[in-house]
């Protein structure tokens, strides 16, 4: 290993430089040398581990001025403590120091979102996919069948997966004599560290391209739409996964396919509300209806019903009707969700002449309510005894 360069020279920034300097220096640096992102420079790794050890150092008050007054004797030590454990990829050596500092940061996500383990020999079966796909209520409540496009990445046609351009075929890579992994040797004062880690030079895939292929731009694979059969069952709600097996991605090397994951949203309705396997309506009705009951007919998912409003049916009660809702399919046989009606009722906004006239009539023949009627006679004799004149 060539002779330690000192930190503030990594980073390329003043000995004064603050706090915020040394962060966005940093994460200059580490975006400029991830392996990930320099798959052809083998020496990217040994500089973004450089960098990280300069960062880990200077982001540390007490490390730093450690640092600034006794050089590397100052801090070695600290360093090789988290260098000491098996890091299988640099990207653990970064998420175990920066994890913190970055965590939701767009720097983070861009290196480990969707990280995939890499299998660097072997068949690898495909990865898993999902989907979100929206459905209709009344879909949700029959079941149906669709066809959707899925982007389903595969082989690239052009040249057969390999990522090489036609004619060209992919070299085993030098580094790692096709192996995929290499082995990482550092001296720290006195002890000597060996770590496996996935071949920085070809990314673990044991050959490297030369010449990439200009349909897949050396993926080796493209992405194509799939026509995807959906057999969705009544009864679905939000969040009802359909599986559907060996329609994820493809594998390489012989690998499988990963499976479909299809999650279903269900649009809401204007009318039906889903409580669980039931179904609710609130429906506003004459409110003499509700006074003197009577028959009425509401619509519901599999047709209109005849429901009888009791006499003075109170605001806001509600009624059943049993295993009108939600029906699926469960592991103990059908399950049967009920209908339920919130009944409503209000001072009407606009009459007609006659329903006024009918409302008059109404008035002049409806009493008080006895029990006020009485209580108002007993208020009114009472008064009498205290009469004074002003
Ligand atoms: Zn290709
Ligand atoms: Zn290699």
């Amino acid at each position: 290993m060539s002779e330690k360069r000192d930190y503030y020279e990594v980073l390329g920034v003043s000995k004064d430089a603050t706090e915020d300097e040394l962060k966005k220096a940093f994460r200059k640096k580490a975006m400029e040398n991830h392996p990930d992102r320099n798959p052809d420079d083998p020496k990217a790794a040994e500089k973004f581990k450089e960098a990280s050890e300069a960062y880990e150092i200077l982001s540390d008050p007490q490390k730093r001025s450690s640092y600034d007054r006794f050089g590397f004797a100052g801090v070695q030590s600290d360093f090789s403590r988290v260098n000491a454990r098996d890091f299988s990829t640099i990207s653990d050596l970064f998420s175990s120091l920066f994890r913190d500092d970055f965590m939701g940061d767009d720097l983070f996500s861009m290196f480990f979102g969707g990280r995939q383990r890499r299998r660097p020999t072997g068949p690898q079966s495909g990865s898993d996919l999902l989907m979100n796909y929206e459905i209709t209520f009344e879909d949700a409540v029959y079941g149906t069948k669709k066809v959707v496009d899925v982007p389903i990445k595969k082989e690239c046609t052009e040249c057969n997966g390999s990522g090489a351009q036609k004619g060209t075929s992919p070299e085993t890579c030098k580094n790692c004599q096709g192996s995929g992994m290499e082995t990482i040797e550092r001296q720290m004062g006195f002890t000597r560290y060996i770590s496996q880690q996935v071949c920085s030079t070809c990314r673990g895939k044991g050959e490297i391209v030369d010449k990439p292929c200009k349909g897949c731009k050396g993926s080796g694979r493209s992405k194509e739409n799939e026509k995807i059969k959906l057999d969705i069952p009544p009864g679905v709600d939000s969040g009802f996964r359909l599986r559907i097996k060996s329609k994820g991605e493809e594998g390489r090397l012989g690998g499988g396919r990963g499976d479909l994951y299809v999650r279903l949203i269900v649009e809401s309705h204007p009318f039906y509300k889903r409580q669980g396997d039931n179904i609710i309506v609130e429906i506003l009705i004459p409110f003499p209806l509700a006074i003197l009951g009577g028959n009425f007919t509401i619509p519901t998912p599999y047709g209109p019903e005849k429901i009888k409003i009791p006499k003075k049916t109170k605001e806001g009660s509600i009624l059943r009707l049993q295993r009108k809702g939600i029906k699926r399919k469960t592991s103990y046989g059908m399950n049967y969700g009920d209908f339920l009606a919130v009944i409503h009722y209000e001072i009407p906004e606009r009459m007609s002449e006659e329903e006024k006239e009918l409302l008059e009539k109404l008035k002049d023949v409806m009493p008080f309510s006895v029990k006020q009627e009485n209580l108002f006679k007993k208020l009114i004799e009472d008064s009498k005894q205290y009469e004074v004149d002003y």
